[in-house]
């Protein structure tokens, strides 16, 4: 008899929860637009503490518009990673969706991310959640089987909801061994 391991993983959306929005129809393009959320790499720190799995599901549609390159996409995450190392933290994977709307499986609130996530690791989806400002976020969390909490926008279908990633990390710090310690 075989089991497989599983991991408890906090899928988090980027734009709106990690770092701040860009105006509305226009992305992220390069590092220098790029701003980091107060206390966000504090947050992922106590994820990381945790044991949990840090993944983002970003949609990235300014890849299929040509604003921007899945290198340039690339290049930010490896930077996200480089800054928030200084903090002691770190994101396991990036799953990002270049595609027009209505033209693949992995725009959220799809669920194609998650299904690529949870090759490489899969997912205890028990003690899993998706962090999201949308309502797409909230719904692809659901349709994959997790708790959806939303974060600095209060959406109603979420299970939960925070003004932001720091207050999320302290309640699944502080809710012990229900889903912070297992
Ligand atoms: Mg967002
Ligand atoms: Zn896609």
């Amino acid at each position: 008899m075989s089991t497989i391991k599983t991991f408890k993983v906090i899928f988090l959306d980027r734009d709106g929860v990690i770092n701040k929005k860009a105006p509305e129809g226009d992305y992220i393009k390069n590092w220098e637009e790029f701003h980091f959320l107060e206390k966000v790499p504090e947050a992922i720190h106590i994820f990381n503490d945790l044991g949990f799995k840090i993944v983002v599901v970003s949609n990235q549609r300014g890849i299929a518009k040509r604003l921007m390159t899945m290198s340039d996409v690339n290049y930010i995450h490896e930077q996200i990673n480089k800054q928030i190392s200084a903090y002691k933290a770190h994101i396991d994977a990036f799953f990002v969706c270049p595609h027009e709307k209505g033209t693949c499986h992995c725009r959220k609130p799809e669920i194609g991310l998650f299904l690529q996530a949870a090759k490489l690791f899969p997912v205890d989806k028990l003690h899993s959640f998706m962090m999201g400002d949308s309502i797409t976020d909230i719904e692809a969390g659901h349709k994959f089987g997790i708790k959806s909490v939303a974060i600095g926008n209060f959406l109603k279908k979420a299970d939960f909801y925070f003004p932001d990633l720091y207050q999320a990390a302290k309640y699944i710090m502080n809710s012990g061994s229900s889903y912070g310690n297992h």
